[in-house]
């Protein structure tokens, strides 16, 4: 139940980072709005603080120093609309003398003679706020002339209340946030469950499988998504896995399976020896043959640690260019007196100066195996022939060996490269089963192909394409790679 925790609390997490990154994106959206709204305000503040001042401009007149405001009493909005201006209202000549001064101006503060005479030398407009406790005005000056002569007029509003609107705003919003952040979470977290629910099944089938069965697999979703990739990456493992476990335990049943042989042949040629021999002749017979036994005994344990090394990658190969023409031509001249031996005929065809890349022991071990194979399983009078060539697009080299022998039944075929395997009925003297292990393992190390091909009764042909070396340099610094046979026999 562990790992049903873990998809939880990444449901949280998912959750968690809903909420936090739409809690962020709703406080950023509130703070720009609001900053957006009071350059709005502010804006049109001072377009109206300037309407008010132009207005103004049109009903003033100064004459004889005095300000005199000139409206038409019937124009009652007008009217009306000049007192509202007066509100707040100054003008001044340029001595900084006030000429008019509206009440609401005085409790903001007068500005001295000297600041209003500062004023006609800077120019007009000018906007500038002006604070006195908590009130905010928004003042604006400009000069203006009357008969030829510039004054200042100075007209404002009060801008007090203009922040509240922000304020409002922000309260209100700040308020429904907390809610809409709720919403996210319930949301997110219904959400979360559901995307999370196929991990769910993903984990739970796997718990099930790693705990009963290795054949049993994840059923596919078709969904073409990361999970799907992830339910194929599972599977292919646990084929792999249940692949090489079957490989482990068919290898240990063989493996006890052949020791078992030869271990009751020695015990029964001994007891026998021991309870019937009556001359030294006897005797020593019983041990020669049990000596024969001991000796298949250890070429099978000398074979198998050789095979368990590759398995794991111990058996270090050293890659040089190596000349597959000279290896073949050497073990054929070899093998040449077996072949007499036995009445056959073993040929040889061999282009000039193949070289491949790979480990000179092993390319032997290749070739002496193959070579063997094909001496072994053909009958007397018969005829074997050896290959090599260059490929045709002279990348490869291709080594064949074919023989006009017994050949391989169909049934046999795809499992003459498994370990300990036989053609069921072969003589178990002739060998252990072992040598087209390493040929393929050697085959695959080496980055090359087998090909073979088989009739009953008319021989067998095994064909290797191995990549070819370019440069024939020896020099080269022998790179030690090592393949294990597991990964080599995929
Ligand atoms: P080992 O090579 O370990 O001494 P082996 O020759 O029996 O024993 P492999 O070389 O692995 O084992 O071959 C497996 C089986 O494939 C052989 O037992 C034989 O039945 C069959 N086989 C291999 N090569 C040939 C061939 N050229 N013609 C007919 N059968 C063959
Ligand atoms: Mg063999």
């Amino acid at each position: 139940m562990r790992h049903t925790g873990r998809v939880k609390s990444l449901r949280f997490r998912l959750t968690i980072s809903y909420i936090l990154i739409f809690g962020l994106l709703l406080t950023a959206i509130g703070f720009t709005f609001r900053s957006r709204l009071m350059t709005i305000i502010q804006d049109r503040v001072e377009e109206a603080v300037d309407e008010d001042w132009s207005a103004a401009r049109g009903f003033l007149k100064v004459e004889r120093g005095q300000a005199i405001w000139s409206v038409d009493p019937r124009e009652v909005d007008r009217t009306a609309f000049l007192e509202r201006l007066r509100r707040f209202v100054m003008v001044a000549d340029s001595h900084g003398e006030v000429l008019e001064m509206s009440i609401g101006y005085r409790q903001q503060g007068v500005e001295s003679a000297a600041e209003i005479m500062e004023r006609f030398k800077e120019g007009s407009p000018q906007l500038v706020v002006k604070e006195q406790g908590k009130d905010r005005v928004l003042l604006r000056y400009g000069v203006f002339r009357s008969e030829g002569t510039p004054y200042l007029l100075v007209v404002g509003r009060r801008i007090t209340d203009v922040g509240g609107l922000p304020t409002a705003f922000m309260t209100d919003y700040f308020t429904v946030v907390p809610l809409l952040l709720l919403v996210t979470g319930v949301l997110g977290w219904f959400m979360a469950g559901r995307a999370l629910i196929p991990v769910n099944r993903v984990a739970e089938a796997a718990q099930r499988i790693s705990g009963s069965s290795l054949h049993l697999r994840i059923s596919r979703r078709f969904a073409n998504d990361e999970l799907e990739q992830l339910i194929v990456a599972f599977n292919t493992m646990m084929e792999r896995l249940s692949e090489n476990f079957e490989q482990v335990r068919r290898f240990s049943t063989d493996v006890s399976h052949e020791l078992r042989t030869p271990l009751t042949a020695i015990r029964g040629q001994l007891e026998v020896a021991l309870m019937t021999a009556e001359k030294e002749d006897d005797f020593r017979e019983a041990i020669v043959n049990a000596l024969e036994d001991v000796d298949r005994i250890s070429n099978i344990v000398r074979a198998l640690l050789l095979l368990s090394q590759a398995e794991t990658g111990q058996l270090a190969l050293h890659k040089d260019p190596v000349n597959l023409t000279e290896v073949v031509a050497e073990l054929a001249e070899q093998f040449r007196t077996t072949a007499k031996e036995n009445g056959l005929q073993l040929a040889w065809q061999l282009d000039h100066d193949v070289y491949v890349r790979g480990d000179r022991t092993q390319m032997d071990r290749l070739v002496s195996n193959l070579l063997s194979n094909a001496l072994k399983y053909t009958p007397s009078g018969g005829h074997v022939m050896v290959q090599v060539r260059r490929g045709e697009d002279s990348e490869t080299a291709v080594l064949t060996v074919a023989d006009d022998g017994k050949g391989i039944p169909p049934d046999s075929l795809p499992h003459i490269f498994d370990r300990f395997y036989r053609v069921p009925g072969e003589d178990p003297d002739k060998g252990l089963g072992l040598g087209l292990s390493f040929v393929n393992w050697i085959v695959k190390a080496h980055q090359g192909k087998i090909d073979v091909t088989s009739a009953v009764g008319r021989g067998t042909t095994f064909t290797i394409t191995l990549p070819i070396s370019l440069s024939h340099a020896t020099d080269e610094p022998a790179a030690a790679v090592s393949i294990p046979l597991a990964e080599a026999r995929q």
